[in-house]
Order: C-alpha cells, then sequence, then structure tokens
C-alpha cells in the first residue's frame, strides 16, 4: 500500500538501470538516484528508519525451547547438593541463586516450566508463598538478618535472567552488607561458600 521499503532500494539499486555497467558496486550512491524521502507516501516523523528483513529469520524462528536447557527445570532431577535445592514442596522448591546478590539468597520456583506469575495455580501461588515464608524465617533464624528483598522479574526487559521460567527472588539483607566492591570493581563479597550456606539453611529448613 503506502511506504513500501523496496521501492526505495530499487530506485537505489545498481541493477536499476541508473547506470548500466558504468559503476563499480559498492560505490556511493549518486545523488540523481536518491528519493527525496518527502515525495513518497505516508507520515514523517522524526525518526530514520534501519530496515533489517534478515533479521526477519530470527523472528520466524521463535525464541529458543527453553524447557530444553532450563536451569529450574534441571534442578528438581538432581541430588540436592548438586541442584543447590534446600527445599522441596508438592508444586514448586527453593534452592540456592548459583549467582547470588548476598550468602543465602533463595529462589523459590514452581515445577512447571511457566514465565510469569499470572500463569500459576492458585496452588503453586499458595505453595510459593508459604515456601517465601518459611524461606525467610529460615534465613532470619541461620544468619541474623537484618531485612529481605523479595521480588519477581517478570520478562527479560524487567531483569530476569531466566524469564522462561518464573522464580521469587529471596535477598536476606545486613545493615552492613553494602561496601564499594559491586561500584568500583563489579565483584560482589560473599563470605560464605554455596555447599556451606545450602548445608545450614536445609538443616533448619527441616527443624
Ligand atoms: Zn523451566
Amino acid at each position: 500500500m503506502t511506504t513500501d521499503p523496496d521501492a526505495v532500494a530499487a530506485v537505489s539499486s545498481p541493477d536499476s538501470g541508473a547506470a548500466p555497467g558504468g559503476r563499480e558496486s559498492g560505490s556511493a550512491t549518486t545523488e540523481a538516484e536518491l528519493v527525496d524521502a518527502a515525495t513518497l507516501p505516508g507520515v514523517p516523523d522524526e525518526f530514520q528508519r534501519l530496515w533489517t528483513p534478515h533479521r526477519m529469520a530470527y523472528i520466524s524462528a521463535g525464541r529458543e525451547p527453553m524447557e530444553q536447557n532450563c536451569p529450574f527445570c534441571a534442578a528438581p532431577d538432581k541430588s540436592d547438593e548438586e541442584g543447590l535445592i534446600v527445599a522441596r514442596g508438592k508444586t514448586a522448591y527453593v534452592l540456592l541463586n548459583l549467582f547470588p546478590y548476598n550468602s543465602g539468597h533463595l529462589l523459590v520456583c514452581p515445577y512447571r516450566h511457566i514465565a510469569t506469575y499470572d500463569q500459576a495455580t492458585d496452588e503453586e501461588v499458595a505453595e510459593i508463598g508459604a515456601l517465601t515464608q518459611r524461606g525467610m524465617r529460615v534465613l532470619r533464624a541461620v544468619s541474623n538478618c537484618d531485612g529481605f528483598n523479595l521480588g519477581m522479574n517478570q520478562g527479560a526487559i524487567a531483569g530476569a535472567g531466566v524469564d522462561a521460567h518464573l522464580h521469587q527472588h529471596i535477598v536476606p539483607r545486613w545493615a552492613s552488607d553494602a561496601n564499594f566492591f559491586p561500584i568500583i570493581a563489579k565483584t560482589k563479597a560473599l563470605p560464605q561458600l554455596l555447599g556451606d550456606v545450602r548445608r545450614t539453611v536445609a538443616d533448619a529448613w527441616e527443624a
């Protein structure tokens, strides 16, 4: 119908007959071959357009089948030690974040590979909530933390590292947990190894 990028491409193409055989391919397009965008149909605005039809292949292919490569689907099949799991419920489970913001950073995940909170069943919502509460109590008991950050990042744009599988963060906070390491060295200081944290939290969970 209206604005057709191919129309512009055809006009400026070396094969369009504007310069038959007289120009090396790759040479600059002459002014005579350019079309003033104002003469084309459509409504101009302040944006330039970068036409990228080659990217259509990625869009058409859709997202990668994450289920085959999802850390939160794979973890429950491993041992607690290997999967860093601290508790297993009926519809959801709790594991340590492999990339903790702080020692004791837990994730509560449904077993089902669902992306967003509104896809969870009533039973999953209830169990994710119950496991989150239990996780807070356990962390408070074993680590004496002063507060928590709880949250779910929904979608990659919102910061989810694994955006295809729902997970709730439980991050324990201490009054003295912040320093300049993350700012000046892109480094987090973590005083306890994951295996030790897992054992401590799992033991307290059982108790
Ligand atoms: Zn998954």
